[in-house]
């Protein structure tokens, strides 16, 4: 398979970009190269696609069915029952939606948190897109669940990926208020064995870190070190309330952070020092929308958006969360967490990447794209994605959109019965 995309505009020039399997094969002088399938890019811009680096894709089955509480009000009274009675059909269905709103909106790739993995891993390899995908250990201290959960983690670890190319299968501990020392280690140690990302929440809220204060002595980024479970591999979610002891230790263990602005604000759970962390550790921050429960959308261009906004006021200065810093967490940062060659437009780097429309009133005036792109965006901007060099969305219109829209709602009533 190949593309020739002719007279678009990168980096502020007219080019020609040459697309071979899944890769950037050539960029410039390559407009008389025969291909597969040839783009006319006169109206068009190429941009790098976006790296969502938090989510629990599933979850946009649950958006608008419980909104306006505390985070932790919010899991045990609606979200954790509800949760309980989804089948893992329920969760190919749900997981559908999440990826066709996610295309639509220019991700190509997710790291997921859920249970029911297995599906979201169907749901991924047959739409095109790129993600990282676990399932969710929570034992909430009860032994039995442990041993559960064990079980459950082997059973996962056996089932055959279905796409290698495209999926990473990873661990994910839930945090340290539902998750038993034994448990973490387990974590801990099957992913060395293996070599596998784990995520993990962490300090989303000042009510997490004083009870962990209390329960453990430490604050979770110290008590997740003393288990040793940080590292390069390690993806902390939200990090919101950081010490500067926490600061230096994930410094100094190079794990990843995923900011979810919008999460962390619906939820007032505060703001990400983004402005900090990124003059500290630039290379180590990515962006997430966590699910579209509590954010209520994937849409990585509304989180660029709300995440410079929440570091300007976080910094109490107009210069923080800026939007080319703000666009790189989104973009070439998420896919190197995740050891993804991609996030430029470069010869030899993967061939993921977004076509802009140029004639779109969101887009114009285009004195800055990039700034264009983080404050005025939004999903209607972008014509076409390309994924691993394949376009999983052409013209706005993604394959089989009507009837994954239609299982949906069929699911959402079924879900409305079971309340
Ligand atoms: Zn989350």
């Amino acid at each position: 398979m190949s593309i020739l995309i002719k007279n678009i505009l990168h980096n502020n020039q007219r080019t020609n970009i040459f697309i071979e399997n899944n890769h950037f094969a050539q960029i410039g002088e390559c407009a008389d190269i025969k291909a597969d399938k040839v783009i006319d890019g006169t109206h068009k811009a190429i941009v790098p696609a976006f790296y969502n680096t938090h989510n629990h894709a599933a979850m946009s089955i649950l958006r608008g069915y419980s909104d306006d509480k505390p985070l932790f009000e919010w899991l045990q009274k609606d979200i954790w029952p509800i949760e309980d009675k989804l089948t893992p059909e329920d969760i190919y269905i749900a997981s559908r939606l999440a990826i066709l709103e996610m295309i639509k909106s220019g991700t190509v790739f997710f790291a997921d948190m859920y249970f029911f993995g297995e599906q979201t891993m169907r749901a991924v390899a047959e739409m095109g897109i790129r993600a990282a995908i676990s399932r969710v250990e929570m034992d909430l201290f009860n032994p039995e669940m442990t041993t559960a959960k064990k079980k459950e983690t082997a059973e996962f670890l056996s089932f055959s990926n279905p796409c290698p190319e495209r999926i990473i299968k990873c661990l994910s501990c839930h945090a340290v208020y539902t998750v038993s020392d034994e448990l973490f280690e387990y974590a801990r140690d099957v992913a060395a064995k293996h070599d596998m990302y784990i995520q993990i929440h962490v300090s989303e809220t000042e009510q997490e870190n004083l009870d962990c204060l209390q329960k453990h002595g430490v604050s979770p980024v110290v008590k997740l070190d003393n288990l040793g479970l940080l590292g390069p591999k390690t993806i902390l979610d939200h990090a919101v309330h950081l010490s500067e002891h926490d600061i230096d230790i994930i410094k100094k263990r190079k794990a990843i952070i995923s900011t979810n602005p919008n999460s962390n604000i619906k939820l007032n759970s505060g703001l990400f020092m983004f402005e900090k962390l990124y003059s500290q550790i630039p290379e180590q921050i990515t962006l997430g929308t966590d699910g579209a429960s509590s954010n209520n959308n994937l849409s990585m261009l509304e989180s660029m958006k709300m995440c410079s906004f929440a570091a300007k006021i976080q910094a109490n200065s107009a210069l923080a969360g800026k939007s080319i810093d703000v666009y790189k967490v989104a973009t070439e940062n998420g896919a190197r967490a995740f050891g993804i060659n991609a996030g430029k437009i470069a010869e030899g780097y993967l061939a993921d990447c977004l076509l802009l429309d140029l004639n779109n009133p969101f887009l114009t005036p285009n004195y800055n794209l990039i700034s264009n792109l983080v404050y005025a965006a939004d999903s209607s901007c972008i014509c076409d994605v390309i994924c691993n060099g394949k376009l999983v969305m052409e013209n706005r219109i993604v394959p089989d959109e009507q009837n994954i829209i239609f299982q949906a709602q069929a699911l959402s009533e079924k879900i409305k019965k079971l309340k």
